[in-house]
């Protein structure tokens, strides 16, 4: 089915402002138009989709639909045990019955009302499966792959994935697809499956610029830009939000909008829903939150540029305040720093390949400070736990020969394609031994 053009006149006044087009964004923007509101979402960029198109796609979501009715082994109360585990004090109980109650009951309405379709992560671990009441599967889904055609001209307005995740700008998919890319020169049957992917990409490209098969966080936000459409949201790009005002009926609000054109005004009858992303990019705020900033080491971050911490200063604007009570200020990932052709940096996040066997992580002090499979999040807790205050929060990921040819490691691909443009550019380094490499080693990489 093809869906309307996204290019519609801007309207003057709607039901309900959505400022972002992230998931998050998206996804309220579509609930509301299901509900009968006339929507339109905001985006600073020009593009849409947000950190969300470069995402995996994941959700933790435990007794999603997609699990009903199979021998999944779990229950309410090993669910609880390993959320208590995990969170400790900070453990709330309501907050928490809340999420598992409603999580399903949400998957559950995109499933069955829109272009939002799941696959379930039966054999996805949880992060810290050695805590009690963890399970090897069963309670993530992901979003399923998405054929682009269904956007029709309105693909242009899609975020692309970080290219650097890609192969030559194909988004490949967690699991099954993963593992065929990684074993295609051990299994005839693997071999034949990516010749198949890599013929279809090709013409693709060559048709369309781009991939037509989209998967992980792509899938998801082409997906709900589908279902938005379909419900006749509308799109305002190149829009930042910079304002919002009450109205004296005490419901209504004004929204102003930077846009290339000049400021524009629109008034919400109903809601304004603050979906801008994180601050990732927001130099005063890490300062103010990041202590490896306030110690002098920059921060890095996978997340567009474009993520400012807007919402959270036009929430300030309205009276809310930021809560800097909790156990991280940010979800923390490792990203490297990637060499452009421009010299600018790309940023790779490490989010799966380190842990494989044969790596290690060390830190500037040539110390190792985690186990390296272990989650992202704790990986960089971690690193920035093993640094005294004045040392950079920065770490090497070193491996073997035998492991980078197999796996790849960052924006290095693994065999066949050559490790030579990546010595080349100074993205890796390469030695005999470990005492010949002094530092810097392989490469760096950074918190995001
Ligand atoms: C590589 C990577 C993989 C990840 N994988 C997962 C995963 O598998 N599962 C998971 O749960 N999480 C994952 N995450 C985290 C997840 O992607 C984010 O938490 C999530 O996408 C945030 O969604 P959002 O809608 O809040 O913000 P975003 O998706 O970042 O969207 C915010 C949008 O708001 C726009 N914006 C900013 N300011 C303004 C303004 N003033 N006016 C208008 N628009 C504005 C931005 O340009 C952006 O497009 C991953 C993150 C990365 C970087």
């Amino acid at each position: 089915m093809m869906v309307t053009a996204l290019n519609s006149p801007m309207p003057q006044e709607v039901d309900v402002i959505v400022i972002g087009s992230g998931a998050s964004g998206l996804a309220a923007a579509v609930t509301a138009a299901h509900a009968g509101l006339k929507v339109l979402v905001a985006e600073k960029t020009n593009v849409l989709g947000g950190t969300s198109a470069y995402s995996g796609g994941w959700l933790w979501i435990p007794f999603a639909p997609h699990a009903q009715g199979q021998n999944t082994g779990d229950n309410e109360a090993d669910v609880t045990a390993y959320l208590q585990a995990v969170l400790g004090e900070r453990y709330q109980k309501d907050m928490l019955s809340h999420y598992l109650a409603e999580a399903p009951k949400m998957l559950a309405f995109f499933e069955q009302h829109t272009a939002v379709k799941f696959l379930p992560g039966n054999a996805v671990p949880d992060f810290f499966g050695e805590l009690s009441g963890a399970k090897n599967g069963w309670r993530s889904v992901v979003a399923a792959p998405y054929d682009a055609r269904q956007l029709g001209q309105n693909l242009a307005w899609l975020r692309r994935p970080i290219y650097e995740t890609t192969l030559w700008g194909m988004g490949i998919a967690s699991g099954a697809d993963m593992k065929h890319f990684l074993n295609s020169f051990r299994s005839v049957k693997s071999f034949y499956y990516v010749g198949k992917r890599l013929g279809q990409y090709g013409q693709d490209w060559l048709r369309h610029g781009r991939s037509q098969q989209l998967v992980n966080g792509n899938a998801l936000v082409a997906r709900l830009l589908e279902s938005a459409l379909r419900v006749n949201v509308r799109f305002l790009r190149n829009a930042q939000a910079c304002a919002i005002e009450a109205l004296q009926d005490g419901l209504s609000q004004t929204v102003r909008f930077q846009t290339p054109q000049g400021q524009v005004t629109v008034r919400a009858r109903k809601a304004v829903v603050l979906a801008a992303g994180g601050f990732a990019h927001d130099k005063a705020r890490q300062a103010q939150l990041f202590k490896h900033v306030k110690n002098g080491t920059p921060h890095h971050s996978a997340a567009p540029l474009s993520n400012t911490g807007d919402s959270l200063r036009l929430g300030e604007i309205r009276g809310g305040s930021v809560d800097d009570t909790q156990a991280a200020a940010g979800a923390w990932a490792p990203v490297s720093l990637v060499p452009q052709a421009d010299g600018s940096w790309g940023r790779f996040p490490h989010l799966v390949e380190r842990g494989k066997p044969g790596l290690i992580a060390v830190n500037a002090q040539g110390k190792r400070f985690t186990n390296e499979s272990g989650p992202y999040h704790t990986f960089i807790q971690d690193m920035l736990a093993a640094i005294e205050p004045h040392q950079r929060a920065v770490a090497w990921l070193v491996c073997d020969h035998v492991f980078i040819r197999r796996y790849g490691l960052g924006a290095v691909k693994p065999f066949p394609l050559s490790l030579k443009p990546w010595l080349q550019n100074g993205y890796l380094k390469r030695a005999n031994s470990l005492s010949e490499f002094g530092a810097p080693m392989w490469h760096r990489v950074h918190a995001i």
